[in-house]
């Protein structure tokens, strides 16, 4: 690496060492014209995909956004902040594992609500409604079938129950809130 100091191309690292617990590493360089040092920093870039919409419309992904819909429904709820970062941190690994470009924005909304679903069940439930009022519904009852097929926590079989009589009680005059035949597109997707 050339040296910022006389542009020399012969730099030599010197010490090397891990900072921010393990995620980055810091290391020291000694220039060998000028010997001037300086410490340089190397850490992860994680690109973070473009989200593609039910619609086609695509946009970049926010991770602003995924955080504060995640605040929205846990508002009020004993869940601890540091927690609710690590959520966040895993969803954003999922999203740029494998290094894709595009992932549907239903794809996100699955993993948003595994992490909802272990971090607290009455925010599971409030992301779920608000999910489902916004996404098709294939999307949301494809979402909830895969989260079914989880490994069961105790609480799911309530929250499930939770999920259905929800259903079963509104049953709002709008006819494209009703489970079963939203949209019209049949996704077929391979569960992984
Ligand atoms: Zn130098």
């Amino acid at each position: 690496m050339r040296c910022p100091f006389c542009s020399a191309d012969d730099t030599r690292v010197i010490d090397s060492r891990l900072a921010d617990e393990g995620d980055t590493v810091r290391r020291r360089r000694e220039c060998q014209s000028c010997d001037e040092r300086f410490t340089t920093f190397e850490h992860a870039q994680l690109r973070l995909p473009q989200v593609t919409k039910s619609d086609g419309r695509r946009e970049p992904f926010d991770e602003v956004k995924l955080r504060g819909g995640m605040q929205r429904a846990l508002q009020k709820r004993p869940v601890d902040n540091d927690d609710l970062e690590r959520a966040v941190q895993r969803i954003l690994r999922k999203v740029t594992v494998g290094g894709d470009r595009e992932i549907d924005s239903e794809k996100v909304g699955q993993f948003v609500m595994q992490e909802l679903h272990e971090l607290d069940g009455v925010g599971y439930v409030r992301f779920a409604s608000v999910y489902r009022q916004f996404e098709d519904v294939d999307a949301f009852s494809e979402a909830v079938k895969s989260l079914q097929e989880l490994p069961s926590a105790s609480e799911k079989r309530q929250q499930m129950s939770l999920l259905e009589g929800d259903d079963d009680d509104e049953a709002p005059a709008s006819p494209s809130t009703s489970t079963g035949k939203g949209g019209g597109k049949k996704r077929t997707r391979k569960k992984r």
